[in-house]
């Protein structure tokens, strides 16, 4: 089915309109028209093939919400017309440990991500969000909270999944204190997240402009961490600090800040190593560890507590249209704070 999309043709050239070809709909698929789509630091990564291995032409997008059109003749769990999303995966083995574990981002046979992954029906790569519509397995598949607004809900399937599965896997709970690194896109989902769990939240920004804002989507308290004095405050006192800054930056100022045992999880992706002074490790018998997304499972499950606690992302809407200027404002952390693109704009326009 012929499908209109935007895509990145290389590296250094802006995203431009792209017509591709979605499989028909088998058996166990469900064929969804694509409502709003999330940009994720991820898709400008990809795109400007700062992680290296993009294969172009590249359409990006894993912060899907739509509407089923179609399901295939076995799909018993989706008819036509629901409202579901999609986010970073479409589809893993099954069988390995980690898949039994429902941790499918972990697949040992090779997870298929919503873009640039080898695609076994079209033999070249998966085509992702930023198009008219999308074929994916039932399995891959979420259902949407009918309380959640639409376009805040698509960040939900990536920036809520990945800042949701580390505050549980290390037990997030009431009363405890948790920083949080970056006020963008997973930052500002990991503050509401970790509010919702109980926690004492802390938020961690390079940017004064932001202050206010952090403190009205949740957060206790705000430190701009170039201010020395404003850290050493918090020396030793962290159960845990989710670091979502995917550029270089210096993690050993957060890692002084847990306290014994304390944990921080590394779910910014910088394109270069970061140093770690392992002293900082050793005395206080701390943690650094990353995380990767969710499992679908437990992406329902975020899904579900973002409906009982009404959580969606603030965004700012965009027409597909400008998203060449949404990526420039997205690298100077100038989105207040994800961009989605309304993908009526590519139905009527282009
Ligand atoms: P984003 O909206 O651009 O947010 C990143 C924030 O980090 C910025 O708003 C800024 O916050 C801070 N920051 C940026 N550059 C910085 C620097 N040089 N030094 C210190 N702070 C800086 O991006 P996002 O969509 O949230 O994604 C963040 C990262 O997570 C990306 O690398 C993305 O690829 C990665 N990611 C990982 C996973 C995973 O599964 N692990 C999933 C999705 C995305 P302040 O202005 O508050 O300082
Ligand atoms: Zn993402």
């Amino acid at each position: 089915m012929k499908t209109k999309s935007y895509a990145a043709n290389s590296a250094t050239t802006p995203l431009s309109p792209f017509n591709l070809v979605r499989r028909a709909p088998d058996e166990h698929d469900v064929h969804l028209e694509i409502l709003f789509c999330g940009v994720c630091h991820s898709d400008v990564h990809t795109v400007r093939n700062e992680w290296h291995g993009t294969t172009y032409p590249c359409v990006p997008g894993h912060e899907i919400v739509g509407r089923v059109i179609k399901v295939g003749a076995e799909v018993q769990k989706f008819t036509a017309g629901d409202i579901v999303g999609v986010g970073c995966l479409v589809g893993s083995c099954h069988t390995c440990e980690s898949c039994e574990e429902h941790l499918e981002q972990f697949c040992e046979n090779g997870s298929i991500f919503t873009y640039n992954s080898p695609d076994k029906h079209s033999g070249g790569v998966t085509y992702g969000g930023y198009s008219e519509s999308i074929v994916v397995n039932e399995d891959f598949v979420l259902r949407v909270p009918g309380n959640l607004d639409l376009a805040g809900t698509a960040p939900l399937l990536c920036a809520g999944i990945t800042t949701y599965s580390p505050l549980r896997h290390h037990g997030v709970t009431q009363g405890q204190k948790v920083g949080i690194v970056g006020l963008g896109g997973l930052g500002h989902m990991g503050v509401k997240l970790a509010k919702a769990m109980g926690a004492h939240v802390v938020v961690f920004t390079t940017s004064q402009n932001k202050v206010e804002d952090a403190l009205r989507l949740g957060a206790d308290e705000v430190v701009l961490s170039k201010d020395e004095s404003a850290m050493n405050k918090h020396l030793n006192s962290f159960h845990f600090i989710l670091d979502t800054v995917g550029a270089k930056h210096d993690i050993n100022a957060y890692l002084v800040l847990l306290k014994r045992d304390g944990n921080l999880t590394q779910v910014g992706v910088a394109p270069e190593p970061l140093e770690v002074d392992v002293s900082n490790l050793i005395f206080g018998r701390r943690n650094f560890s990353g995380s990767l997304i969710g499992g679908l499972k437990e992406t329902q499950e975020m899904l579900d507590f973002c409906g009982q606690n009404n959580i969606t992302s603030d965004i700012e809407i965009i027409p597909i249209q400008q998203i060449n200027e949404a990526y420039d404002r997205l690298v100077k952390g100038d989105v207040k704070y994800r961009f989605v693109i309304d993908m009526a704009s590519l139905r009527v326009n282009s």
